[in-house]
């Protein structure tokens, strides 16, 4: 009877996102683990068969209803955070840590699974087993005694940490506002203001309510012309979240937590048999050590750099003659780099936004996708946590082959940034025989509409739309059966990144763009020229850009191979930029302590994977653009076989093999540096 009850039991279908209270979650979760530790003595137990599917029948089957329920909880927190999920979250979380902690590194089960003849396997099924056999080894299932204990102890602290590092970063967004005079704002466009005006009126207050939030903070760093109100909001972005934070946001300071999960991290590595966390990071990645990671950073930057010092020049040279800033400080660039881009390309982001309403930049993401792989995308209704969620079908002739959740805009409680995220994987079902199709979450943040008109996206966000779409799409496509390795299950972090960059290429095609854009006010689509400009802009400061996320990543290695826990780790972050990047941030500045990527998500010794899987995405991409129809249209011959060589394989053979089935050889660097004017 408690499962008719309770929300996040129902498995029938989707999430019933609509009923789940925080009061459910620790009930759902008692029955859940007691379900789970059930199946695991089941499946483990001595005389049980050391066969893949018998075991899948019994263990994946309850668990994978584990995972679901915890997924909808999570992804609530995500998007919906009220004090009081959050603290029955936090209240489970050690012991959902716990048990997928201890599931990974259980002997038995290991032993059983090393038990299975993988010649009773099918090539899905071998390719999940190797991954299934290695996690365990990761998982610290060779670890005996008090070394295991302290592995489990490790994993738990480490998911209490980085959850908090998280919250300190979302909290101390939050927390800042700053109410701006209408004279403050000269330069912001007209939109933002509106905003600005709305926030602080909806609270009763005079004023502006400027925030930290990317839709606010953006607009005022590159078009305030006030420097001091933008000194303002950056040095409130810039400290978040750490010890250089003023008054009362000082109390969400990352510092002592980021060197306890550094610590933690490290001290992982070493029970596992490693030298440090980096080495720990590459084994389930395409990249073969940290060393060749650390080589091909170093290299990129090499190509990189005489690009970026010319940016810079170019800066400098326009700040003193055209804006009269002799000595630009930090607060500057942005607004210098759009003047810049103004004066060059006679066209500014704001002028481009008005093109890209959010209703039309998805009926042309449909229609692309639509064409090139094979399916069509229809709206439907179903359970959903806040009014602005959409929901819909992909198809391929009749058949069901995916759906998503559309989460678009900002607000409070949803946690910053864009990405996607699996509701459920493709799985030939081993309990019914029958197919569960995939389900994904894709979220963005979105600035809202204004007076009832549609939401305008800047280009950046059509690209952030299109990138977090091809990660939907490698979920939602995939037509691999075996659970672990279908869509992006099973994927090498390191090339999970391809099929999202490869179709950022999109928003950049003029037969595509013009079909996408309509004016918000005049309906009329992207003139040729504004498109023009946009792509004569289209790699304006590449070189500074690609040191920045240079310089976050060979951070990001170093910090996981050379640098020492104990040790405070801004002097190495100082030596990365010297190194690396042509600018330098003020002393004061902590961007790490808001780095979510390294310190609260899966990208930890990992962030060089955008860069990697950038050569992999813009060399995929070149094929589509040697094979493109008389119309300016991509070929759907094309489209069809990267699907299949790269979508629909998902993880079940190795990223470079599905891209060479795809290209007919290895990668190469040479479409990136031309895609970027680097060549
Ligand atoms: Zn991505």
């Amino acid at each position: 009877m408690l499962h008719m009850s309770n929300p996040l039991l129902d498995f029938s279908d989707l999430p019933l996102f609509d009923q789940i209270q925080p009061e459910h979650v620790a009930p759902a979760i008692d029955a859940l683990l007691q379900e789970s530790d059930a199946a695991l003595e089941t499946v483990t137990a001595p005389d049980f068969p050391a066969d893949w599917t018998a075991i899948a029948k019994v263990l994946d089957v309850t668990t994978e209803k584990f995972g679901r329920a915890w997924g909808a909880v999570s992804h609530l927190n995500s998007v919906a955070d009220t004090p009081e999920l959050r603290a029955a979250y936090n209240a489970a979380l050690p012991r959902v840590t716990e048990f997928w902690t201890r599931l990974g590194s259980d002997e038995r089960l290991y032993a059983k699974y090393k038990a299975i003849d993988p010649s009773t396997l099918n090539p899905e099924q071998r390719q999940a087993h190797k991954n299934a056999l290695r996690n365990f080894v990761l998982g610290g299932a060779e670890l005996q005694g008090a070394a295991k204990e302290r592995y489990a102890q490790i994993q738990e602290r480490q998911a209490e940490l980085t959850q908090k590092f998280s919250e300190n970063a979302l909290d101390a967004t939050d927390a800042f506002a700053y109410y701006a005079t209408e004279a403050e704002l000269d330069g912001l466009p007209e939109d933002v203001k509106q905003s600005a005006r709305a926030a602080a009126q909806k609270e009763e207050k005079d004023g502006y309510k400027l925030t930290l939030k990317m839709p606010s903070y953006l607009p005022v760093m590159q078009f305030a012309k006030s420097s001091a109100l933008r000194h303002t909001l950056y040095r409130a972005y810039v400290t978040r979240a750490s010890d250089q934070a003023e008054g009362e946001a000082a109390k969400f300071d990352n510092s002592a937590l980021i060197r306890d999960i550094l610590a933690l991290r490290q001290e992982e590595a070493q029970l596992l048999g490693y030298l440090n966390f980096g080495q720990v990071s590459v084994v389930p990645k395409m990249a073969e050590s940290p060393e060749q990671v650390v080589r091909f950073l170093r290299d990129l930057a090499q190509k990189a750099r005489p690009y970026a010092e010319q940016d810079l020049v170019d800066l400098r040279t326009f700040a003193r003659e055209q804006l009269s800033i002799a000595d630009p400080q930090p607060w500057d660039w942005p607004y210098i780099s759009e003047k810049l881009k103004e004066a060059r390309y006679a066209f500014s982001e704001q002028e481009v936004k008005q093109y890209f309403t959010a209703p039309r930049v998805l009926a042309g993401l449909f229609k692309i996708v639509e064409t090139l792989f094979e399916v069509s995308i229809r709206r439907d209704a179903v359970p959903v946590w806040h009014p602005a969620v959409e929901f819909y079908r992909i198809e391929r002739g009749n058949e069901l082959v995916g759906q998503f959740y559309l989460d678009q805009p900002a607000r409070n409680g949803k946690r910053g940034g864009a990405w996607m995220d699996d509701v459920r994987a493709r799985w030939l079902r081993p309990d019914t025989g029958r197919l569960q199709t995939p389900v994904a979450h894709l979220v963005c943040n979105f600035a809202d509409g204004v007076d009832g008109k549609p939401a305008l996206l800047t280009h950046d966000d059509v690209i952030t739309l299109f990138h977090e779409f091809g990660h939907g799409l490698h979920h939602m496509l995939t037509q691999v059966n075996e659970r672990d390795v279908s869509g992006i299950s099973g994927v090498e972090w390191d090339a999970v990144e391809l099929p999202s960059q490869f179709m950022e290429n999109f928003c950049w095609e003029w037969d595509v763009l013009k079909h996408m854009t309509a004016h918000v006010d005049t309906g009329e689509p992207l003139p040729r020229g504004l498109y023009d400009k946009m792509m004569a802009a289209k790699n304006f400061q590449s070189g500074m850009q690609t040191l920045r996320q240079i310089e976050f990543a060979l951070f990001d290695m170093l910090l996981h191979t050379e640098h020492d826990p104990a040790q405070d780790f801004m002097p190495l972050l100082d030596l990365v930029r010297s190194e690396v990047a042509v600018l330098q941030p003020p002393a004061w500045s902590r961007t790490a302590h808001t780095f979510s990527h390294i310190f609260a998500g899966g990208y930890a010794a990992g962030y060089y994977s955008y860069k990697w899987a950038e050569v992999l995405s813009a060399d995929a991409y070149a094929a589509f653009e040697e094979t493109v129809g008389k119309d300016g249209l991509p070929s759907v011959q094309t489209g069809r076989q990267y699907r299949q060589a790269i979508l629909e394989a998902g993880g079940s053979r190795p990223a470079i093999e599905s891209f060479k089935a795809f290209r007919g050889r290895e990668p190469s660097l040479d479409a990136l540096l031309r895609h970027q004017g680097m060549a």
